[in-house]
């Protein structure tokens, strides 16, 4: 597929098991600036694992992943974030004991390398950007509430906020609308292509509802026992024999 624009992410035949389980089989493909590509298939098809082989939480047995051209081979998690790779997670991971503002802002502080602060300096910090990223997010009105009395789709804005901090040009999004209801997951959703297009970022997420894949992804890479069988647009992949086969004959 051509595409006027750079390229930012390049996995080269990735390969990675466990035990006698394929969970990422011989997988190729590019991303490039400022895309937003829904990655899907069924549960076990190895789309975590594939999230885990790009941000550095496994290695590789096999192949090697790009980002702006230079292989991640010896990049710590850390050192992949600094680069720009950004990461969500099925299960929000916040700070249910800070409110909004101080959850932003320790990322904030994060994202800066900062380290061993003394908590009542930490709170002075960032407090401009912190509420800054929570307008982005549209939780402003939220900002001193505990983070533990967010409703369950605040608590996922909030999550986004604490990826923005770090500013990263490469957002993989595992499940970000899991357990949300479909409005919640429509308003989600558009925020993430909004802030995506607003900031240049390229985006990655799984999904299991295929209303919101169809609805916002552009391009669409589907998974099966690891094997990537469909990387299209998706009009092309709703009408590929295979993909209604493997996949949305039994989605949800
Ligand atoms: P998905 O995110 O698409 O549901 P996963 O990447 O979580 O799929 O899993 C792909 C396959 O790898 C599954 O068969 C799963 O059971 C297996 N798997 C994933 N993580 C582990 C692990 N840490 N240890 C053993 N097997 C795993
Ligand atoms: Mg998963």
């Amino acid at each position: 597929m051509s595409s006027p624009r750079p390229q930012l992410l390049a996995i080269e035949q990735l390969q990675h098991s466990f035990g006698g389980v394929r969970a990422v089989d011989n997988v190729s493909f590019a991303l490039h600036v400022g895309e937003v590509a829904a990655l899907i298939g069924p549960n076990g098809a190895g789309k975590s694992t594939l999230f885990n082989l790009i941000d550095g939480q496994l290695v590789p047995q096999a192949g090697r992943v790009l980002f702006d051209g230079h292989s991640l081979a010896l990049c710590s998690t850390a050192e992949r974030a600094r680069r720009g790779i950004g990461r969500t997670f099925q299960v929000a991971q916040t700070f249910a004991t800070m409110t909004a503002l101080q959850n932003v802002q320790l990322a904030l502080v994060a994202a800066e390398g900062g380290a061993g602060w003394v908590r009542d300096r930490l709170w002075k910090l960032h407090i401009e950007a912190g509420h800054s990223l929570l307008g982005q997010v549209g939780l402003q009105k939220l900002a001193q509430s505990s983070a533990a009395t967010l409703a369950y789709g605040d608590v996922k804005r909030l999550e986004l906020a604490l990826a923005l901090a770090a500013r990263p040009r490469l957002l993989l999004m595992d499940e970000p609308t899991a357990g949300m209801t479909p409005d919640e997951r429509f308003a989600l959703m558009h925020l993430i292509v909004e802030v995506a297009r607003q900031n240049t970022m390229t985006v990655l997420f799984t999904e299991h509802s295929m209303d919101v894949v169809f609805g916002f992804a552009r391009r669409i890479l589907v998974l099966s026992r690891g094997r990537l069988i469909a990387d299209d647009a998706p009009d092309a992949v709703r009408a590929d024999a295979q993909v209604q086969r493997l996949y949305l004959g039994e989605a949800t």
